[in-house]
């Protein structure tokens, strides 16, 4: 598989430290409020590369990290007047909710910066033994980015630009305009940890290059996040990893682009966001997830309710095909027929297209068209006058489920609860003709009647049977 690196600006063959094994780390959301659709992006993203990986056949560790005590989560909780810990476990749980909802698989490890102040502690005095960082007069502590030679390797800019641009603000007490803070001295009213420096608590930076070794060791695998962290956030676990462990830190960093709103880029600062909430509210989750990943990770992507309704759509002529093939499947009988074998060989190509697509740096745009393409050509065959086998039917029923398992492209409900929601439609049915309301039992049956069910009136009650 070739993923594009960051780091040497460069379609690279991706070769795992230990063969047959992955080990990703992926920066997480600061939680303080809901999360937008900016940062769903690289949760479906990193989300797929994840299972991509799994899907053939490497072990992967997957971290990806809450950062549970901020500044914004701080104000947050004294404009609530409450503590910092109840926010952040507030919207971790909110966040659990969407990260559901978009059909993100839960990270081998969910560390928190809160519960790994002891190995923040350790990697600070690391630098600081080694002449990287110092404490400032406040208890501060504060990183050297002039000490590390190879600063600005990552986001591939000259230190002298980066010098320009750098400045101190008011109240601060570092020694250059570039240094950043691993160590925050605390304020009167802010939570602290004890430390050898003063009771204070991490900066930002600081906790993932602390939570990638902990969980994953000094040197991993591939680094991922939003483009929005190469500078300063990612530019930064670089130095410090690197000062500290004396080895490459990440060997592979991989960057998503920016959402759009109306060619702006959507972001908390210019107020032009959109929970995913609010947006899985009106449309569901499902055709989030199609946008953020139906566009190459590395292309930016516009978000419009134009766009999310033509996802909408996109996904109708999925879900259709698949019940289709269920239903093909029901009626179908048992023994091959003649030119099932060369049928079969047609639909493998479409697999094979899938992972040419997905192994040319994760390019889920096309894979998703090879999905679209398998589609079309069991639309065709389950629509033949000279019906399918039962086992052609499920070699393109186990294909189908195959590449969207990979990818989550939809949502497929289980046998089960496909049967609970028609016993759902039907106890509705009977309720709003008990009401006599006959326009909702008549959209009712037809709708049952779209998906080939036919109901019975029955001494025992309302039978239902899939339509012969
Ligand atoms: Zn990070």
């Amino acid at each position: 598989m070739k993923i594009y690196n960051t780091l040497t600006r460069k379609k690279e063959e991706f070769v795992p430290l230990k063969e047959g094994e992955a080990k990703i780390y992926a920066c997480g959301p600061t939680v303080y409020n809901y999360i937008h659709i900016g940062n769903a992006r690289p949760l479906c993203i990193f989300d797929i590369l994840r299972r991509y990986m799994e899907y053939r056949g490497l072990k992967v560790t997957f971290v990806q990290n809450f950062t549970d005590v901020d500044d914004k989560i701080i104000n947050k909780a004294n404009e609530e007047g409450t503590d910092y810990m109840t926010i952040s476990e507030r919207y971790i749980a909110e966040y659990k909710t969407d990260a559901q909802g978009l059909g993100v698989k839960e990270a081998s490890i969910h560390p928190r910066a809160t519960e790994n102040i002891d190995e923040i502690i350790s990697i600070v005095s690391g630098l600081i033994e080694k002449g990287y960082a110092y404490v400032a007069s406040n208890g501060d502590v504060y990183f050297s980015p002039l000490k590390f030679d190879e600063y600005g390797k990552l986001s591939h800019q000259p230190i002298e630009d980066l010098e320009a641009g750098a400045r101190i603000s008011v109240g601060e007490v570092k020694e250059n305009p570039m240094d950043f803070a691993l160590w925050k001295a605390a304020k009167p009213g802010e939570p602290y940890w004890e430390s050898p420096w003063s009771k204070g608590r991490p900066g930002w930076h600081i906790e993932c290059s602390a939570m990638a070794r902990r969980y994953l060791g000094e040197t991993i695998d591939i680094h991922g996040g939003g483009q929005d962290l190469i500078f300063p956030h990612h530019e930064n676990e670089v130095a410090q990893s690197e000062c500290c462990n004396g080895v490459p830190f990440a060997r592979y960093w991989m960057h998503n682009g920016y959402i759009n709103v109306d060619n702006v880029k959507m972001s908390k600062s210019l107020n032009n966001f959109f929970t995913v909430r609010d947006v899985a509210e009106k449309y569901g989750y499902e055709p989030i997830r199609y946008l953020l990943i139906s566009s190459h990770y590395r292309s930016p992507i516009n978000y419009s309710v134009e766009n999310i309704e033509q996802c909408k759509a996109a996904l109708e002529r999925l879900h259709n095909c698949y019940d289709n093939l269920v239903f093909a499947l029901s009626k179908a009988e048992s023994g091959e027929k003649e030119g099932e074998a060369e049928i079969k060989a047609k639909l493998d190509t479409h697999r094979d297209d899938f992972i040419k697509a997905m192994d040319d740096d994760l390019n889920t745009a096309d894979a998703i068209s090879a999905i679209f393409e398998l589609a079309r050509d069991i639309n065709t065959y389950t629509a033949a006058s000279n019906a399918p086998s039962k086992e052609l039917c499920q070699y393109a029923l186990n294909l189908f489920n195959e590449l969207n398992d990979v990818i989550g492209v939809i949502t497929i409900k289980e046998e089960k609860s496909l049967d609970e929601e028609i016993e759902a439609l039907i106890a509705e049915r009977t309720e709003a003709r008990k009401n006599k309301d006959w326009a909702t039992a008549d959209r009712i049956r037809d709708e049952l009647k779209a998906r080939h069910i036919v109901i019975e009136d029955t001494p025992q009650g309302i039978k239902w049977k899939y339509e012969e």
